[in-house]
């Protein structure tokens, strides 16, 4: 189905030509009609689906149909997402779609300073993307009310739960009309997904498109068995060898990540690290070099770049394979997306093949395994002599620490 069919808004196609859309993706032709008509809707899509635009398109097409002048701190839309990389994102996402409309789109999320945002929310806000703890932080605070919200979106609501967020979540939309329109995007419905859209949404209509999305016909799933210890070796000797370029690599920790990008420098790679301890100035810098080819290799922990929206992505690496099998769905989220094909390379450690049994049994596929010489999984015993052997005299006990809690599974959930 094509966008002209629609008949958006001028405004709003026009966006859309600038952005080179043409067909709707799976979500978008399931949600934009019923969402434009302002039905509730509990949508299961996972990033790279198109699901921005499944929700922003049919509220900017209302706002349009039914103009308001600005206010000073009283959205009329409000989009909640769990982390300050989703908000910027999304903003950015939304303010391409929204680029010939007089709007004002505001993102407010944690790490920054409130002064300059709240001079931002009293010159006037239409549409509010926001984290849940600092839109609390600025209610409190008197800058920002709730009382004009005609649309809700609650982005990757499944996320939010897992990451505690969603008593803010409900004390922010109790704030709210009870006549507004909910939109509920989440990358998983589970029981608690689904009992939040109970209490939140009003006969909603369920959009499922995660099983047609399967993520396995445009990305080609490889694992390589390898030593923990080995890891960051392999890692390199493969970017030599195969040219990779614009490769995200997901650690589990933050540790791990500041290993990796220590070996990373000794091998005189161009790469850049984005985790919850870095500042928000240069998270944000690492992702824009990335984005402009400035840098080979983006180094992650999960959390700080879920749903990232980085383009082109090539390739994905996880450096440690995630916990939750889900996760492995999420971080491979970002390649092969708008049909590109993509490559999601893991590399198991002997400790990781029941997980990656896990994850193959999720995807329906088996994931098929390249033993590269010289490396290998090992026996359990030859594990734990390399690591004495390594940290003898040269490696501080942190070090050492590090490898094996990375070898107990979910130990780095609470690191990332
Ligand atoms: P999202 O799931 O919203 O993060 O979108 C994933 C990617 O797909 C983004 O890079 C969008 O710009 C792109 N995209 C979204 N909708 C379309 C479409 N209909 N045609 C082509 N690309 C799209």
């Amino acid at each position: 189905m094509i966008f002209s069919s629609l008949d958006l808004s001028p405004e709003i196609q026009r966006a859309l030509d600038e952005c080179g859309y043409e067909q709707m993706t799976a979500i978008q032709e399931q949600a934009i009609i019923p969402a434009r008509r302002g039905k509730d809707i509990l949508a299961n899509a996972q990033t790279g689906t198109g699901k921005t635009a499944a929700f922003a398109l049919p509220i900017l097409q209302q706002m349009s149909d039914n103009p308001k002048s600005v206010l000073a701190g009283s959205p009329r839309a409000l989009i909640l997402t769990p982390t300050r990389e989703l908000a910027e994102q999304l903003t950015e996402t939304i303010k391409r779609y929204a680029q010939f409309m007089p709007l004002t789109i505001t993102a407010l999320f944690g790490g920054v300073k409130m002064s300059a945002q709240q001079k931002k929310i009293k010159a006037g806000i239409d549409i509010v993307i926001a984290t849940p703890g600092r839109l609390l932080e600025h209610m409190d605070q008197g800058n920002v009310k709730l009382s004009s919200v005609e649309f809700v979106v609650l982005d990757e609501a499944d996320r939010m739960l897992d990451m505690g967020f969603i008593a803010d979540v409900q004390t922010l939309l109790e704030k709210t009309p009870k006549k507004r329109q909910t939109l509920l995007f989440s990358a998983t419905i589970s029981q608690p997904v689904k009992a939040l859209a109970k209490k939140l949404l009003n006969n909603h209509q369920l959009i499922s498109v995660a099983k047609q999305n399967a993520i396995a016909d445009t990305v080609e799933h490889v694992a390589y068995p390898v030593g923990e210890h080995q890891k960051a070796e392999l890692f390199v000797e493969l970017l030599e060898q195969h040219n990779w370029f614009k490769v995200l690599v997901f650690t589990s920790t933050k540790a791990q990540a500041d290993e990796l990008m220590a070996k990373l420098k000794q091998a005189k790679i161009k790469a850049a690290i984005c985790h919850g301890d870095k500042s928000q100035g240069a998270r944000r810098r690492a992702i824009a070099d990335f984005k402009a080819d400035k840098i080979q290799v983006l180094v992650a922990t999960e959390v700080a770049a879920r749903g990232l929206d980085i383009q082109n992505l090539d390739h994905v690496v996880n450096f440690n394979l995630p916990y939750l099998p889900e996760d492995y769905v999420h971080r491979i989220g970002r390649t092969g997306r708008a049909g590109n094909r993509g490559q999601a390379i893991s590399f198991v450690s002997r400790e990781e093949e029941r997980t990656l049994n896990n994850i193959e049994r999720l995807i329906g596929e088996r994931i098929k395994r390249i033993k590269v010489p010289g490396y290998s999984v090992g026996s359990r015993d030859t594990i734990l002599n390399n690591l004495s052997e390594r940290n003898r005299p040269a490696k501080s006990n942190r070090a050492s620490k590090t490898r094996i809690d990375s070898n107990k599974r979910g130990a780095g959930k609470k690191n990332r």
